[in-house]
């Protein structure tokens, strides 16, 4: 399964259900200091969909992403083919910068070792977007083909 037929846009069927999704796990989001919450979704190649959302600490520092909790769902459940991934930011301002949307620098490594050949979509954006555009010369112990 690929997160929708190649030449269309995230306006398709799939993810739009899939920003549905994720939107819906942002209301899971545990966030009492940043009050940002922020859901994910990701697909696997079954149709499987595996939600997160973002978990706060007083500690500040451990907290952690929606799109992380979203992947380490999925790879715990055993998917390894991971398609497409949303990211909704509900909180965000409307028409607050993409850039405020967007994962994360941590997130997106996560995303280039785990889902490197997903689609990402982002809730309010008319586009989606792959994690070699987002991390060019990501960090990886895999060793350079060719
Ligand atoms: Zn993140």
């Amino acid at each position: 399964m690929t997160a929708h037929d190649p030449g269309k846009t995230p306006g398709t069927t799939i993810a739009k259900r899939l920003l549905d999704e994720a939107r819906a796990a942002a209301r899971q989001a545990y966030a009492p200091y940043s009050k940002f919450r922020v859901g994910a979704a990701v697909l696997g190649g079954d149709g499987a969909i595996y939600k997160g959302a973002n978990v706060e600490n007083a500690s500040l520092g451990l907290g952690t992403c929606a799109e992380r909790v979203a992947l380490a769902t999925a790879i715990a459940d055993g998917e390894r083919n991971l398609v497409a991934i949303a990211i909704a930011c509900v909180d965000a301002p409307e028409n607050s910068p993409l850039a405020q949307r967007m994962p994360c620098g941590a997130c997106r490594q996560w995303i280039q070792e785990l889902a490197p050949e997903a689609e990402i979509f982002i809730l309010g954006e008319n586009r989606s977007f792959r994690i070699h555009d987002l991390l060019p010369m990501a960090f990886s112990l895999e060793r350079e083909k060719g």
